[in-house]
């Protein structure tokens, strides 16, 4: 075989992107690895706990960056994206461009840049629910350990500053854009989902009330490592959050926004039912809910966490979110379509459950890929750009790492001309 045809691209360096790219180095195939954040990880490293074990994915991102490290057949390259690719299935040339992170190898992490660094910018791992140092490492497990420094602080005293700060040599101020050319034998597109934008459902109240918020946020308010350490206090004001009320669906399965449903939203929110039963004795969690879909293997945990009897479930699709002038909190309205009436609850926090849809909704790559209504990648992988992840379905992370070791084996198949 030439050279290209033993090379495998991954783009996207999701839990998806990473499986496959191991999965593909592990057989022996020369794997590139395009991320475009400063780390890999994905969306996955912005979760709190994995549903059904309630372990924190940490476990399973360390394992497989220690995979990736020890392995010399996959090179990662971070802050990079494709800007095109030419050619057929067996023979890709593909040009990347690569942004600088004006912090090179040297970097120890040591943090003496963020200490002289004084402007802020929205914190990206927290949905700007918090600010970080324009000189910053993404997350404490953030893989490759090392720092950025933000463009919005490039050509300012502040980047000298930081410079000046560092005994290792690790900021280099001058670094450029990079672009390169690969040429392999198959493309795995893994590019994964974003959570959908809620505030196109008015009367949900995301971000005109501040005591509503996304599942994903919610997941960062959960962690230790998010803006609050891991407290869950109200966004307004900062008490200790005792109530909270999932609202499921937020923008799904509604005919106007996402006609689908996301399969794992439902599953994501009793998961974070847990969290609150875990962190505040007393506290209560409502969720309003068309069906639980809690399919499978799954089942167990629905019914598991049904159990506690601070977790109430209702049939209910809500229909408005108002801020509440006499708790401070929100007040949910709906119909409950299980026991008749309506719904009208008063809570600390009202965590909306967002639809995941996928990265080429809003910007399709020029390839020969075949999409679905929603924008969801379709193609068989015939083309030898082999979709993988989220970015074919919604699915959780078990269903993804299935899905990417599948496209490992046809990007082999591909890059070997079978
Ligand atoms: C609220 C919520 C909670 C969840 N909790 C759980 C749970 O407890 N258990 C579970 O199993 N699942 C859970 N999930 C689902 C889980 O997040 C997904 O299964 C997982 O993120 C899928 O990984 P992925 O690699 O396909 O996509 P992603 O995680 O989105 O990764 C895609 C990667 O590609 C990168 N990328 C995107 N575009 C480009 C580009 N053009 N070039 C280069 N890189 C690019 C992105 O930056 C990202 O790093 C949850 C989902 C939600 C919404
Ligand atoms: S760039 Fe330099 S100062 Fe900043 S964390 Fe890395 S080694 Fe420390
Ligand atoms: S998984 Fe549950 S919350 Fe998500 S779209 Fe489907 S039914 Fe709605």
């Amino acid at each position: 075989m030439g050279d290209e045809e033993r090379k495998i691209l991954v783009v996207g360096g999701g839990i998806s992107g990473m499986t496959a790219a191991i999965e593909a180095a592990e057989t022996g195939a020369e794997v590139v690895l395009l991320e475009k954040n400063p780390y890999l990880g994905g969306r996955v490293a912005q979760l709190n706990q994995y549903f059904p074990k309630l372990c924190p994915p940490a476990c399973g991102l360390e394992i497989n960056f220690r995979r990736i490290k020890q392995n010399p057949k996959v090179t990662f390259l971070t802050l990079a994206e494709v800007q095109s690719i030419s050619g057929e299935p067996g023979k890709y040339e593909v040009t990347v461009s690569i942004k600088p992170r004006y912090v090179n190898d040297n970097c120890t992490a040591c943090g003496k840049c963020a200490e002289v660094c004084q402007t802020e910018i929205p914190n990206p791992l927290n949905y700007g629910m918090d600010s970080v140092k324009a000189a910053y490492l993404p997350h404490a497990m953030a893989f490759p350990f090392k720092y950025v420094i933000a463009p919005e602080i490039i050509g300012t005293d502040e980047a000298e500053k930081c410079a000046q700060a560092c005994q290792y040599n690790a900021v280099d101020l001058s670094m450029q854009p990079v672009t390169t050319t690969y040429n392999v034998g198959a493309v795995v597109w893994a590019t994964g989902w974003d959570p959908y934008d809620v505030t196109k459902v008015d009367y949900l109240g995301m971000g005109r009330i501040p005591n509503v918020i996304t599942s994903v946020m919610f997941e960062r308010l959960a962690s230790y490592s998010g803006p609050t350490g891991g407290k869950l206090l109200r966004p307004s004001d900062g008490k200790e959050v005792k109530s909270v009320a999932f609202v499921q669906c937020a923008g799904s399965r509604d005919e106007n926004h996402l006609a689908y449903c996301s399969g794992i939203c439902c599953l994501a929110s009793l998961k974070q039912a847990t969290y609150l039963r875990e962190r505040v004795p007393d506290g209560k969690a409502f969720m309003y809910y068309i069906d639980v879909r809690a399919m499978g293997k799954y089942e167990d945990f629905y019914l598991k966490v049904k159990q506690d009897e601070n977790i109430t479930l209702t049939k209910s699709k809500i229909a408005r979110i108002s801020p509440d002038p006499e708790t401070g909190g929100v007040i949910v309205e709906g119909e409950d379509v299980g026991q008749g009436g309506m719904v009208k609850q008063v809570v600390d926090l009202a965590v909306l459950a967002v639809g995941m849809v996928p990265g080429t909704a809003s910007v399709k790559p020029e390839l020969d890929m075949e999409y679905d209504d929603f924008g969801f990648v379709t193609s068989s992988g015939a083309s030898g750009i082999i979709p993988a992840g989220c970015v074919k379905a919604p699915m959780e992370v078990a269903a993804s790492l299935q899905d990417a070791t599948g496209a490992a084996l046809k990007a082999i198949q591909c890059s070997m001309g079978r």
